[in-house]
Parts: structure tokens; sequence; C-alpha cells
């Protein structure tokens, strides 16, 4: 077997193991089932990745979220490493070739979206796999108790019995005590196995202030910050508003969430990326998957339903463990909207039944079918068609999602794809007698391959750029073939996916039942009051969110707001000028970092670094520059 850092110098020319990826890495070559509780941005990827290249056959990775899971293959096959994912929507035949590589031994990584776990094909495949390793993202999704319980992770069950001999690699990078035991438990752990670091984010400042002028503070912040920014706000709408005002005010912002189409969101993440974009305001759709080091602020400017939700999002802030902020804007009506969002969410069982029942009138579904099909929906027009709230709708269909009827995905961008449906001698006919079109279909035939027997993907700009044609040319001259029945086309479709994970019953038999009802409304309950709380109470921010997730003695962080306001309070304290001096002394000699600084400290002085070092950067003494601090006098 080849040696993990081997690997890791091989495929991605890194030359060690960001802190605990080593351990892990070693327990599932042990066989051991894990799970590795590591922050956003740890390295939580390559703890899977590098011993699937490790071990002989092919890795089984479950996540949740399809754009993730495309972004990864495209990686991997960029490095040379065999890999593919399977997902809903994408054609039968697609699915059934991917199969067929992952048993025939051609793939090192198969990606599966956790609905498609459920269909007898995928598990008869698995079962024929030589299956190396099965990795389950986002694992906290497998809990009642998280935030973001989904009923197709209790799928992962039944492909742990087909292979009860691979090691299980369980990931996560927010679960809360109760969540880390369930994962273990629903997964079938025979002993526990957590690898875990810290929830502590020593170089990220929490803020969180009162405000009624949210967009004045806000544009106060970026002009003292010039680093790249995010601002989550809670809707679409929002996201504009906000930018055109920050745009008035002379920011180059910009605006992203899941509505606007595929190659938009592109762009915009694209130039948000090269920092031509300062601010970009976006719903939570923005930031997933995104790898960014240098984000120097995260503002909310409405309040996260979850604690867990609120530290993934400012969390984004500060990955290169420079100083950053992570800062939350918030008034009395905010805390309102928050219960009346909470009121809503748990609609009656009556009006779910009465929204599975328009749902299954409006994709024209008979009762008893429907299983496993993928179907483009418009919560808009849905709800205008049977005259819902849309809210109320969504809420309904999140009950739904969560009791395990359908999952609803947001946009998916599934790229178009053909079928050739004549001989090659009729379409060598047709280009005869259509000469003009000739140059179209050679190109088809020659870039994709395969098109005689089954869909394949096709790309219309890619195809567009090889003929120097403009998009829209192609994309004319596919339909046109579509409609002389030379192939079938399907065009690119970006549109949110809601899933039939059950055939439709009658909707006197969509049971909810009362106490798992009655317990997930409780556990929502607990996290918006801990998300008041943390906005509400003068207790140190840190401390707060790490408490949150099991970290009870956790020390003050010393630079948030509150430990900032009780510092000021507080007179400087005994041997604080000495402590001062002896800063002073040090930074004028050498350029330090924070971390290089403290390593000159120690006991309780080291403990008392951060929040003297947060005092005399207010107090104008001592400022930052490249990551490094200097003194002024
Ligand atoms: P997570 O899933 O935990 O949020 P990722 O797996 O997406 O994090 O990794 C975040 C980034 O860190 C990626 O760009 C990855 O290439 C980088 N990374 C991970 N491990 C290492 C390492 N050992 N050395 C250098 N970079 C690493
Ligand atoms: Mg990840």
């Amino acid at each position: 077997m080849e040696h993990p850092l081997a690997i890791l110098k091989k495929y991605w020319d890194f030359d060690s193991f960001r802190p605990l990826q080593g351990p892990i890495i070693e327990s599932v070559l042990d066989g051991k089932d894990t799970l590795a509780l590591l922050p956003t941005g740890g390295g939580k990827s390559l703890c899977y990745q590098v011993p699937a290249l490790c071990l002989p056959g092919v890795a089984l990775v479950i996540s949740p979220l399809i754009a993730l899971m495309k972004d990864q293959v495209e990686q991997l096959k960029k490095r040379k490493i065999p890999a593919a994912a399977i997902y809903s929507g994408m054609p039968y035949a697609e699915i059934d070739r991917v199969l067929d590589n992952a048993v025939y031994g051609d793939l090192k990584l198969l990606y599966l979206s956790p609905e498609r776990l459920t269909t007898d094909l995928a598990l008869e495949r698995i079962r024929r796999m030589q299956v190396s390793l099965l990795a389950v993202d986002e694992a906290h999704c497998i809990s009642q108790w998280g935030y973001d319980f989904r009923p197709a992770y209790l799928n992962i069950g039944a492909v742990r019995e087909l292979i009860p001999k691979t090691p299980v690699l369980a990931l996560t990078a927010t679960a809360i005590p109760e969540v880390v035991t369930d994962i273990q438990e629903k997964l079938q752990f025979p002993e526990t196995n957590v690898f875990q670091k810290s929830f502590a984010r020593p170089n990220l400042s929490y803020i969180v202030r009162k405000e009624e002028n949210k967009i004045g503070k806000l544009a106060d912040m970026l002009k003292k910050q010039p680093g790249t920014a995010i601002v989550y706000v809670r809707n679409r709408r929002k996201t504009q508003e906000v930018a055109l005002q920050l745009q008035r005010m002379g920011f180059t912002a910009s605006f992203y969430h899941a509505g606007l189409e595929h190659d938009e969101r592109a762009k915009r993440q694209d130039e948000w990326m090269q920092g031509t974009v300062h601010a970009m305001v976006c719903t939570n759709a923005f930031g997933m998957g995104i790898d960014k080091p240098d984000v120097r602020l995260v503002v909310h400017l409405d309040l996260p339903d979850s604690p867990e939700a609120y530290f993934q999002e400012a969390g984004r802030a500060g990955r290169d463990e420079k100083r950053s902020y992570a800062v939350l804007l918030y008034d009395d009506f905010d805390v309102q909207l928050l219960e009346e969002n909470f009121s809503r969410s748990f609609p009656d069982p009556k009006e779910i039944r009465r929204v599975y029942q328009a749902l299954g009138s409006y994709l024209q579904l008979a009762v008893g079918s429907g299983a496993g099909v993928s179907y483009n929906f418009d919560l808009a027009a849905f709800s205008r068609a049977f005259e819902f709230n849309p809210r109320e709708a969504l809420a309904a269909l999140k009950v739904l999602e969560q009791a395990g009827w359908i999952t609803l995905s947001d946009a998916v961008y599934i790229p178009g794809s053909f079928f050739i449906r004549v001989t090659r001698e009729e379409l060598y006919d047709f280009e005869l007698k259509n000469p003009a079109v000739e140059r179209i279909l050679k190109a088809m035939l020659r870039t994709y391959t395969g098109a005689f027997q089954q869909y394949v993907s096709l790309r219309e700009d890619q195809l567009a750029r090889f003929l120097r044609m403009e998009k829209q040319g192609v994309v004319t001259a596919l339909q046109a073939f579509h409609r002389a029945g030379i192939i079938d086309y399907r065009p690119p479709r970006d549109a949110p996916q809601l899933t039939f994970l059950l055939d439709r019953v009658d909707a006197r038999n969509v049971q909810i039942d009362r106490q798992w009802y009655d317990f997930r409304k409780k556990r929502s309950r607990e996290r918006i009051d801990q998300m008041i709380a943390y906005v509400r109470e003068l207790h140190c921010r840190s401390q707060q969110l790490v408490g949150y997730f099991g970290e009870k003695d956790a020390p003050r962080c010393g630079h948030c707001d509150v430990c900032r306001e009780h510092y000021k309070s507080t007179p400087s304290g005994p041997g604080f000028d000495k402590l001062k001096d002896r800063i002073r002394e040090l930074v004028l000699a050498q350029k330090l970092d924070e971390k290089a600084l403290a390593g000159f400290f120690r006991g309780r002085d080291q403990a008392r670094i951060p929040e003297v070092l947060a005092y005399l950067m207010d107090e104008g003494w001592l400022a930052e520059s490249d990551g490094k601090l200097v003194w002024n006098e």
C-alpha cells in the first residue's frame, strides 16, 4: 500500500497533513469506523480521498449537496483520479453506465446523493462492487437532533448492511453532543471513535450589535475593512436591494442567490473570488464549497435560525487564520420575525395533507406511482395554481421532506443531453440533404461518442466555441434536429428539483407522527432560543458558541464585543503596563504575528495576550499590516 503522505504529495502536491487529517486517515486505514469533526475548511475531503487512493476498490461518498459533489468530481478528474457522481435528475442510461464503471473497477471514488440509495439498481450494483470505504459527508444530516435532518440519510444503513466489513468514515463540521452520539448509533459503529478539533476560532472576532441603521453600519465596516466580505441576508429580494445600496455608496458589491441562472452564479462567484468584487450580498446559498481563505469580514443583516447555521456562515471568515470579523447586526424586529417564522414552520397536519394532495395533481402523478421521479419545481407557480401562500406551502413541503415523502433541492444545473434516433445510414442521408448543418452534426459525433446507444451529456457553449458559432445558433440547430426526428434533445435544466421518495398515496394516508412532529418542533424552538440568547446575553460570544457545541470550559476569547467591553470597563489591572511595554519592545524589534508574539509569554500572561492586543488595537497603539503587528508611537 502506498503511504498516505506519498499519495498526498503525488496527487495534490501538499507536503503535510493538516491537524487531525493524519490520525483520521490512519484510523480509516486500520479498518475502524471513524467520525471526523473538523471545522469548515479543515480539510475533510482529503480524509476520504487519500484512503480511497491507498486502498484497492472504490470509495462510496454520500453527500447531499449536488453542486459540491459535481465540483469535487471535476477537481479529482483534473488530478487524474477517476471519479464520478450519481444524483437526481441524471439520465437513467448515465446512472447505469457510471454504476457499471464502479463495478468493473474503473473508479476510485463514486459520489452518490442519498436519495439515490433507495433504488434497487444502486443497491444491487453496490453489492457487486469492491468497496474500499463508505464516506458520509455532512453526517449530521442523519440525526433528528441536528438542524438539517434528511430522512434519505437513513438509507445509508441499508448500504452499510451490504458491506458490513467496509469501514465507515462520517464527517461533519457542526454537531452538538447529541448528534455526535446519534451519528455513531445510526451508522452502527461497534465502538465510539471520534476525532474532534475544538470549535474555537482564535483568529475570528465575533461582534454583535443592536443596530437600527444596519446599512450605515455595514458601510462603515466595509470602509475600514478593504479585505473580501460576505453579507448574508434572509431572502433573495434583499440581496439585490442591499447590493444596489452599497453600489450607490461607491462599493463594489454584487449579489447572489439560488434563483439566478447557473452561468450568472458562476460568473459572480468568480468575480468575488478574484477580488474584483469587495462584498457579496447573498442568501445562505452562497458559500458552500467556496474555498477562499482570506475572507476578512462576514456580516449578517438578519438573524439566522440556528447557532449551527450561524457558526457555519460566520466561519467562512479567516480560514487563513489571520484576524477576521464575524458581525451580526440585529434589531427587535428581527427577533419578532424569527418567532413568526417559527410558528409558520409547523403547519397543522390537515394543511400538510392539503399541500400533498395539490402536489400530486400539479405534477399529474397517479396514486401508486412516482417513487424516484424528479420534477422541475417552481414553488411560486405551484402556490398560484392552488392559491396557497408560498411560505405556508413551503413549510408544508419541508415537513413532507422531513417525514421522508419527498426531497427538495435548490436549483441544480443538469447539462443538456442527446441521443441519436436514426441509424448511421439515415444520418448520412440527412446530412446529404441538409449540407448547411452537416458541420454541426459531424462536430457532435466527434466530440460526444456513444450517442447512437444512449443519451450523452453535451455542452452547448463548448460546441459553439468549437464551431466558431454563437451558442444560440447551436441551440436552434439542436432543436431543429429534434423536430426532424434525427435526435432526441433534452435541453439543460437549471430549476429546483422535487423528487418523490415514495409512490404517491391517497392524501388521507399521509400520516404525520405526532410524537416525532412535536420533537422536531421542540428542537427547532430550542435552536431559535439559543440564537436569541446569543445576541442578547452579554457573555463571551466564542464561549457561547463553542459551549453550544459541547465545549463547556473554553476560555474567554478576549476579543469579541463582550470581552472588549468587559476589558474596557475593568481597570488596566496589575501587570498591564509591564505587558504593554514588553509587547512594544518585541514588536519594534521584529516582525511578529499574534501567534508568534504569544509564544514569548507563559501562563497567565499568555492567556491575557488576546485581550491586551485587542485593547492596544482599539486604542491605536497597535495595527496590523500583512498579518504582522506594527507599533505606532
Ligand atoms: P471541508 O470539507 O472540511 O470544509 P475541504 O476538504 O473542502 O474542507 O478543504 C478545504 C481546503 O483545504 C481545500 O482547498 C483543500 O485543498 C485544502 N487542504 C486540505 N488539506 C490540506 C493539506 N493537508 N495541505 C494543504 N491544503 C489542504
Ligand atoms: Mg466539505
